[in-house]
């Protein structure tokens, strides 16, 4: 038998966290590594939040898990407190970011055929987005390596090119459901939606009354420096996906939607075992008393942009690796001028500090939110070593 136990889909480097101190994570041998990676944008508090900790302690010694079908004052609760914060009117809770966006898929669909109009399935999403790894959130993105081996896609999705709005406007027919589009893109390389775009996708939708649907699962939950992303543009979706920090480490998200865009979403025609559980419910609670307010916000976009000058002032140094920094708030790119694995593997190898490679060439910083200055010094200190020492050691 050469298969690993862990079924062998992800190539896991050699860093094996065991612990975890704020922003620092400590490998099974001891190594001690800056965390500017959070799980792929999930750990918002960092990795030792005292008021996180407790709330999951106390919530699991009092109630873990019941059935959706019993009343549940958490998720009551949690959903008011997401409806009050945001465009929603009403909210369904899931255990991750695939399952969010293929609650979302499901109300675009159902807003239409629940008013009788069968015909309208079809999403329009846009190149290089990423919405998930399960059969439908894989068929709305158009990338091949992810159909690869697992044909056929599920039908109702054509792909325009991302930030075009006339070609986006040209795949508008007869089955168009809506639009499906991460207002940054995160996996694609740290992208933001242009201001035109996005507020264009909006007034096309109210023109042909479609659904606007935005992926917020990464861009999401105060990443931006806004409590949703979308805020920035002026831009209000009808249904939008969350999850990743929403449960600040703990598994959870969310499908929220306007009372117009869920008229399909009646009596059984939805559901999950956990989705929303007590436990659950109790972790995003606590994050959302750190993160919900403007306070905590300013200082995100303030501290964002701290680090992205010292980023843009970095690469001034290395114009023959770097190109240019992207994105908002804490979401941070650097575009490499040669693919970012090995130079990722590298900053992680030599020189302990954990990001994240995307697509178009683009190395993510995706700190906890909660990092400060020394945070912002050490990871700049690290980064400068790690590019000098890239230049001698592996010319690019
Ligand atoms: C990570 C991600 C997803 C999928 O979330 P999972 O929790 O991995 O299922 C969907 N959309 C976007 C934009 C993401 O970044």
């Amino acid at each position: 038998m050469t298969i690993t136990p862990l079924m062998p889909v992800y190539p896991r480097c050699g860093v094996r966290p065991v612990r975890g101190e704020h922003c620092h994570l400590m490998g099974e041998d001891g190594t001690r590594y800056l965390d500017f990676a959070s799980g792929i944008a999930v750990n918002l508090l960092g990795h030792s939040n005292e008021h996180l900790i407790g709330t999951i302690q106390r919530q699991a010694a009092t109630l873990m898990h019941v059935s959706n079908l019993y009343g549940s004052p958490l998720g009551d609760a949690l959903a008011q407190r997401l409806v009050d914060l945001t465009f929603a009117d009403t909210v369904f809770f899931t255990n991750s970011g695939a399952e969010a966006v293929e609650c979302a898929i499901k109300v675009a669909r159902a807003y239409h055929q629940h008013a009788g109009s069968t015909e309208r399935y079809e999403l329009i999403t846009f190149n290089n987005a990423f919405h998930g790894r399960t059969m439908a959130t894989i068929s709305a993105s158009d990338q091949e390596k992810m159909h690869k081996g697992f044909m056929p896609l599920l039908p109702g999705f054509k792909y325009a090119p991302f930030n075009d709005l006339a070609a986006a406007e040209a795949l508008i027919g007869p089955h168009t459901a809506g639009f499906l589009v991460e207002p940054i893109q995160g996996e694609g390389g740290v992208h933001e939606g242009s201001a035109e775009f996005l507020t264009g996708l909006r007034a096309l939708a109210d023109r042909h009354d479609l659904m606007l649907v935005f992926d917020e699962v990464q861009c999401g939950v105060a990443r931006t420096g806004t409590f949703y992303a979308h805020e920035q543009y002026g831009v209000t979706p009808d249904v939008m996906a969350s999850a990743k920090g929403i449960g600040g480490g703990f598994p959870l998200g969310a499908c929220l939607a306007t009372e117009k865009a869920a008229r399909g979403m009646v009596f059984g025609t939805h559901g999950s075992t956990y989705g929303g559980n007590p436990l659950a419910m109790a972790a995003a609670g606590a994050v959302l008393d750190v993160v919900a307010n403007e306070a905590f916000l300013a200082n995100v976009r303030a501290t964002g942009a701290r680090l992205r000058a010292r980023l843009e002032q970095f690469i001034g140094n290395y114009p023959d690796m770097f190109e240019l920094v992207r994105g908002k708030g804490l979401m941070l790119g650097i575009k490499l001028r040669m693919e970012p694995r090995a130079f990722v593997a590298h900053l992680r190898d030599n020189h302990q500090v954990l990001t994240v490679a995307a697509a178009d060439q683009t190395m993510r910083v995706l700190p906890p939110l909660v990092i400060d200055d020394s945070h912002i010094d050490e990871f700049m200190d690290k980064l400068s070593a790690a590019a000098a020492s890239y230049q001698v050691t592996e010319p690019a």
